[in-house]
């Protein structure tokens, strides 16, 4: 375990431009780091196109942590989120951010002087003047005061930290933990200060781009300064590297729909406060808004306006939607809602919460500053109107005629165009369909509406339908055969107060009823599943079901439209707008790191699970891209783990858990045969194709005749049909899996899936492509059917050619050049019969030109062949890493923590390059445990059928430990220190002694001479004796405490030494405990060259 350096260290500063001298180094001490930038052009044009926007900033004189030293001069700013501190006005990286969310209180503090005050820390402030004082003070104290007032308020959603953990700042020569969040890395001073959200500043990284370093170092290059990491290990190196690589693009990603949104100017300013470069949106109402105004448009409901990311919700904005913003903006969206606002209700940015909130009600719920259309009140001319509006571009006077009270889904009489979204489409006005298709279920603003602070929203007790419908009587088992017609009884159904009511007549009173409170969830089952056509079941929170059907698919639809309006929330309603197969309440956690799970509402259809969070958020994830879906099904629960987020879905009942369960399970798998219909991986290639990939890099590099030699065929088909099943629980594993057979599966995969990788139609093109005679213009003909080809082969492709590339980079080991490869590959990826060679020449091509065909930059093909390398020592070096890492498989483990005689349960995920020492430390801070002086925290592997447990060495990894079938349990160690005791008096590491033995050619426990030295177990039949029966090399053995009860060992001391490549035990018993922990620590000392336990820790 490593515990960040404690604040009584003094960090080094550094100050490249002035370089500093030991008075100023003085001066300057302080709890924090200096970042100086280095390039101030770059600065200058940089600073403004950061998007915080500071409310204020200015000189202020703080005091530092220590006592009797003078003020320190600190630039300091405030924006909506932090008051960050810098050294001076011109720094980009500031000395600390303080978090507003994480502030207690802010007084005045004597002359010119404020304390802001948090948790644990208290900052002293002192300003120029009074004035300036006072004005600091009402600003910070407005903001937390405005926090507080909204404390039942939707937050923000703030960007997910991707990954977390120490990092060394080079030239700061102290080690830092880092945070990668979504588009910016933030340093924090230590973990403690992580966990209170206190950071030393925040690096915008959508310019940087890291580059590998010596060792353990890594660059993050940015536009202001080159920051140079060291990372704890090699393995934690490249984690950090591929999570900072993709925390850039995808910032790049959403920052090209941001920018391409802002570039229609009126866009850069909220529609409804006028804030800067706002980054949300009502899609409905054709604004673009910022975060405050966004979390009062949510609160008005999704019937009124549909709030959206432009950052975290890639999926909606497509080119359609895009393009209505661009044509109308805020600009002229605001002719319309604006059209009549008075300057004294009129928002600004720093506008007031409550203020917010009834504007916006006024402006969109009620339509108060609208400019009325002059048909208004005459629903048939604006009907009329609409109809005839559809069919030109006019998207703005489509906008006012909605919004004045045209329906949206009148009937005009056309039959053949009966509404005006299929009038609009009918005349290709794409962007009219897409305006019209966001209205479909919108409430028309209405003045009459009165606002009120409760929630606005449709009491279920108002909602009242009533018809008949045939019912199965209720049961306790899931529903999995069919039901007949005779099973089913007609019964009138009324649903009005928050009560389904049904009985046998319609005169009659109901017999019986149930509370929509009481709904867990509905489901719709595919037509004709059972007797009646069309069904839908309803699980209860008394573990029921029930189930419900008729021949009528317009009275199906109508009794789940108005069941669903009665059971789910007002601002969830939207989660059964489309054609859902499940929707209903789930208790959830996002994350290992939230311990109390929540109540959130979700929704399946097709294969994508929407889902409402308590706190307002959004959740989509499709699931067939799920890195991994695990049921826990004694708890009733399912890990849903995507790009590496994870949400853990949880219900009471098992009734309504089997159901999500099996409805969830069957979306995460495999739609079709062909390659895009495939379970994917996040970087949109099947995961079949990347998992044989993977195991071939890692143990088929250097073996001779990859992919040409034939793999056993029963085999392959047993691999292939288990992958074809579900690709995401088949799992290659080296030792079982032969690498010819997975090399055999990659290749029958390709030959077999549907439309081929080239694509049917695409193929021929390709093998034309080859008669082209220049070059050059043979590469640009192949770049050309490459970006025709659809996302998931142009990726897949991508990926395989690299990994022939890497191949035959090896050729000299392996013999498989390039012509070798494409020989084999020709016709299986042009699934052709090989009596042609045209095939092959493609593919050698492609081989050969890789770097040009796809655009390979340098840095990327250094990156690739560097791996290469990587694999190929992996492949024939010992490596400590049993298992190679493979970045796309990642577990949730089930990990024990005991403490003070208590054991709790934690799930964890396990990336095959965690280390025990950080599997211990992310235990310890999920349960907020400090580690205190002399406590060994250390991560055991425990075999309860063995009777036998070991602590992990801190280096040691976790992952293949996970198939083991022992249980890993986090405590604390407390023979450490007696070890490390005994190791530092020893001058000889090494041990001798006449003890009771048991190995597999003794009968029972026999005296034998035992003697532990060099990197040898010897076993002597006598002291006296000049050559060993046995001698056990230590690092390839692995050392238990305990023997198998069963054996009876004759002391209680006893240890298992397991010699893992020849699969033999051996059993020593020691007289005493002590005598045990001597043979442990040298044991230990010698496996790892004395590297016991974390040097700078204890
Ligand atoms: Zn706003």
């Amino acid at each position: 375990m490593s515990s960040p350096s404690g604040d009584g260290q003094s960090p080094e500063m550094i100050n490249r431009n002035n370089g500093s001298t030991k008075a100023q180094w003085m001066a300057e001490r302080e709890d924090s780091i200096y970042l100086d930038s280095d390039n101030a052009a770059a600065l200058a044009e940089g600073f403004a196109s950061e998007a915080t926007l500071p409310i204020k900033s200015g000189f202020l004189e703080k005091t530092p942590p220590q006592g009797g030293l003078p003020f320190q001069k600190r630039w300091v700013q405030l924006d909506a989120e932090y008051l960050r501190y810098f050294q001076n006005e011109k720094d980009v990286y500031s000395k600390r951010m303080i978090p507003i969310s994480s502030m207690v209180s802010i007084v005045p503090a004597g002359p010119q002087k404020f304390e802001v005050a948090t948790k644990n820390r208290t900052f002293v402030f002192r300003a120029q003047s009074e004035s300036d004082r006072n004005e600091w003070l009402s600003l910070l104290q407005n903001m937390l005061q405005k926090r507080y007032s909204s404390a039942g308020m939707p937050p923000e959603p703030c960007s997910p930290v991707l990954m977390h953990g120490n990092l060394e700042l080079r030239g700061v020569h102290s080690k830092l933990y880092v945070t990668v969040n979504e588009d910016k890395l933030i340093l924090y001073r230590n973990v403690d200060e992580y966990k209170l959200g206190i950071g030393i500043t925040s690096i915008q990284m959508k310019l940087g781009c890291v580059k590998d370093a010596d060792k353990r170092a890594f660059n993050l290059v940015t536009p202001y300064r080159v920051f140079s990491f060291v990372a704890e290990s090699m393995p934690m190196k490249v984690t950090w590297m591929k999570t900072i690589e993709f925390a850039i693009s995808s910032a790049l990603s959403t920052n090209a729909l941001v920018n391409k949104v802002w570039a229609q100017e009126s866009n850069r300013f909220c529609a409804d406060c006028g804030a800067a470069w706002p980054e949300w949106a009502s899609i409905n109402l054709s604004v673009i808004i910022c975060s405050n105004c966004a979390g009062q448009h949510r609160w008005l409901g999704s019937c009124v306006s549909k709030v959206r990311s432009l950052r975290l919700d890639q999926s909606v904005w497509t080119d359609e939607l895009v393009q209505v913003f661009l044509s109308l903006g805020n600009g002229r969206a605001n002719s319309f809602w604006a059209a009549n606002v008075p300057p004294s209700e009129a928002l600004s940015p720093f506008s007031h919460e409550e203020d917010r909130k009834s504007f916006i009600f006024a402006k969109y719920r009620q339509g108060k500053y609208r400019c009325y259309h002059k048909l208004f009140g005459q629903q048939k001319a604006l009907d009329n109107a609409l109809c005839s509006n559809v069919q030109t571009d006019d998207i703005l006077e489509t906008l006012s005629l909605l919004f004045c009270g045209a329906d949206v889904n009148c009937n005009m009489g056309h039959s053949d165009v009966p509404s005006p979204i299929s009038l609009a489409r009918s005349y290709n006005q794409h962007l009219q369909v897409e305006l019209l298709s966001q209205n479909q279920n919108t409430e028309v603003p209405r003045l009459e509406v009165e606002y009120s602070l409760d929630r606005l929203e449709e009491s279920p007790a108002l909602i009242m339908y009533s018809g008949n419908l045939y019912k199965m009587g209720s049961t306790t088992r899931p529903i999995t055969e069919q039901k007949p017609r005779e099973e089913f009884s007609f019964r009138w159904c009324i649903l009005k107060n928050g009560k389904l009511s049904y009985g046998n007549f319609r005169s009659s009173t109901p017999s019986r009823q149930l509370s929509v409170e009481d709904v867990l969830c509905l489901s719709v089952d595919a037509p004709g599943k059972h007797g009646y056509e069309h069904t839908f079941e309803i699980c209860t929170d008394s573990d029921r079901l029930y189930l419900f059907g008729d021949d009528d698919p317009d009275t199906v639809r109508e009794w789940i439209r108005s069941i669903t309006k009665a059971f789910l929330p007002a601002n969830v309603q939207d989660l059964a707008e489309t054609a859902f197969r499940r929707v209903g309440r789930l208790r959830y956690r996002v994350g290992l790191m939230q311990e109390v799970s929540r109540l959130g509402w979700f929704s399946l259809a097709g294969t994508k699970l929407y889902g409402r969070l308590a706190d307002g958020s959004e959740e989509k994830i499709e699931l067939c891209r799920l890195q991994e879906l695990s049921v826990q099904q004694d708890q009733n629960r399912l890990v849903l783990l995507e790009r590496g987020r994870m949400l853990v879905l949880e219900s009471e009942k098992k009734l309504d858990f089997q159901g999500w369960m099996s409805d969830i399970q069957q979306a995460a798998c495999r739609a079709g045969d062909s390659l895009t219909e495939q379970q994917l991986t996040s970087g949109d290639i099947p995961v079949i194709v990347e998992r044989c990939i993977n195991f071939i890099m890692q143990f088929g590099l250097t073996s001779q005749g990859i992919y040409r030699k034939c793999g056993v065929n029963s085999k392959i088909s047993a691999i292939l049909e288990s992958f074809l099943q579900d690709a995401r629980n088949t799992h290659l594993k080296e030792g079982e899996h032969h690498v010819d057979d997975v090399a055999g599966v990659l290749k029958r995969f390709f030959r077999n899936v549907k439309e081929g990788i080239f694509t049917s139609q695409g193929a021929p093109n390709w093998l034309h492509a080859i008669e082209i005679k220049e070059q050059s213009q043979r590469i640009a003909q192949y770049q050309t059917l490459l970006n025709a080809l659809p996302p998931v082969n142009k990726a897949t492709l991508r990926t395989l050619i690299s990994h022939l590339y890497c191949i035959q980079h090896s050729a000299t080991t392996n013999q498989m050049n390039r012509h070798n490869l494409a020989i084999v590959f020709g016709p299986t990826l042009f699934q052709t019969d090989g009596t042609n060679n045209t095939g092959s020449r493609v593919i050698e091509e492609l081989i050969q030109h890789y770097v040009a065909v796809f655009n390979v930059s340098e840095e990327q093909l250094q990156k690739e062949v560097d791996e290469v390398n990587w694999f190929m020592k992996t492949n024939t070096e010992n490596f400590m890493v049993r298992t190679p890492p493979d970045p796309g498989s990642e577990m949730i483990f089930t990990v024990y923590l005991e403490e003070a005689g208590q054991i709790r349960e934690l799930h964890i995920k396990v990336c095959p390059t965690l280390s025990a020492a950080a599997m211990t430390s992310e235990m310890l801070e999920k349960q907020s445990i400090t580690p205190q002086e002399r406590d060994y925290w250390s991560s055991f592997e425990v075999n309860k059928t063995e009777d036998t447990e070991r602590a992990l060495h801190h280096l040691e990894k976790v992952f293949p430990l996970l198939s083991s079938g022992s249980t890993l349990v986090v405590k604390k160690d407390d023979a450490m220190e007696t070890m490390l005791t005994y190791l530092a008096s020893k001058t000889n590491i090494s041990k001798y002694k006449t003890m009771k033995v048991r190995e597999g050619i003794f009968k029972g426990f026999q005296d034998r001479y035992v003697t532990l030295s060099g990197t040898t177990i010897r076993i002597y039949k006598e002291a006296q004796s000049v050559r060993p029966e046995r001698e056990l090399p230590v690092k390839s053995l692995t050392l238990y405490q305990g023997i198998k009860k069963k054996l009876n060992p004759p002391t209680r001391w006893g240890l298992t030494v397991v010699n893992k490549q020849e699969k033999r035990q051996c059993y020593l018993c020691c007289d005493s405990e002590t005598e045990m922990r001597e043979w442990m620590s040298i044991f230990m000392s010698i496996q790892y060259d004395g590297d016991v336990w974390p040097a700078n820790t204890q």
